[in-house]
């Protein structure tokens, strides 16, 4: 079988590299650069937690083992850090954080509490003044994804497994036969043609170029991250505040994937 995937963020290459190893051939397309989408510049928190209904908790809480399933295969290209996640509030919002953890305990989530010393020697570059008294919910099955070299490795696998990823590659449009999609039509004017197209565009998906009756529904809203050097004192946990989240970054997080 022949599959186009449209987008090359951290959905287009997570199903291509799952299509290529189960032995289609893959041909992706993406707009910008590599990691050019969302995926770079997403904070990226792995997590199972504040999802509900159960079955959306269940669904991210299984992307947690399939995400460590994935690491696995690949010790020399650490992405994923579960390094555990540490939430506070203000102390006006500790009950809204006593029920939102007495949900995960009671649907089997591994949570506990930690006061603010023990949160302090975990994170001794966080100001003190800055933590509340209030209890920490912390999560240990959580951490962050290296999205770069998250899609770069699977981006890569494809191509050593036979298949193509073409970047600066934008599609205008969607070949359709009836009901089924059966190939694209580049901005060049060139055409390829597949067994099946996926429309992997992230925040583009409901481009219209791509035949109004195709486009997902989507609601945007706007996000902001910021980048900031800080080798003397880096944040070691994923830290949920009430002002906003701080997490580690950079390639050199940790030692090779056990
Ligand atoms: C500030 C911020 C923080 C976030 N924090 C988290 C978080 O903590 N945890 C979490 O799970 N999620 C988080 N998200 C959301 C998450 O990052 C996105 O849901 C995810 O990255 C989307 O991936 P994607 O592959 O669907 O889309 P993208 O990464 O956007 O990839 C889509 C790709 O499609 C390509 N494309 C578009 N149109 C075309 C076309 N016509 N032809 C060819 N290619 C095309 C684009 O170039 C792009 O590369 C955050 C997002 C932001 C912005």
């Amino acid at each position: 079988m022949d599959i186009i995937i449209i987008g090359a963020g951290v959905i287009g290459a997570s199903l291509a590299f799952e299509a290529a190893n189960l032995g289609t051939s893959v041909t992706v397309l993406n707009a910008g650069e590599r990691v050019s989408g969302t995926s770079g510049t997403s904070f990226a928190w792995v997590n199972a937690h504040g999802k509900t209904p159960r079955d959306y908790q269940r669904l991210n809480d299984a992307g947690i083992d399939t995400h460590q399933e994935l690491q696995a295969r690949f010790p020399h290209h650490r992405w994923l850090h579960l390094t555990g996640s540490a939430e506070y509030r203000h102390p006006h919002d500790a009950p809204a954080l006593a029920a939102k953890a007495q949900q995960l305990t009671a649907w089997g989530y591994p949570t506990h509490w930690l006061d603010k010393e023990t949160l302090l020697a975990r994170e001794p570059a966080l100001a003190r003044d800055a933590v509340p008294t209030t209890p920490v919910l912390w999560c240990e099955r959580e951490g962050w994804l290296n999205t770069r070299l998250y899609i770069e490795t699977l981006l890569d696998g494809v191509i050593d497994g036979g298949g193509s990823v073409a970047t600066t590659t934008p599609v205008a449009s969607i070949i359709r036969q009836g009901n089924r999609f059966t190939g694209v039509i580049l901005a060049s004017g060139r055409a390829l043609y597949a067994d099946r197209v996926v429309n992997c565009c992230g925040r583009w998906a409901d481009c219209p170029l791509f035949q109004p009756d195709l486009a997902p529904p989507l609601s945007s809203t706007a996000g902001l991250l910021v980048r900031v050097p800080s080798a003397a004192a880096p944040v070691r946990h994923v830290l949920i505040t009430p002002t906003f989240d701080i997490r580690p970054d950079g390639p050199d997080q940790g030692a090779p994937y056990p």
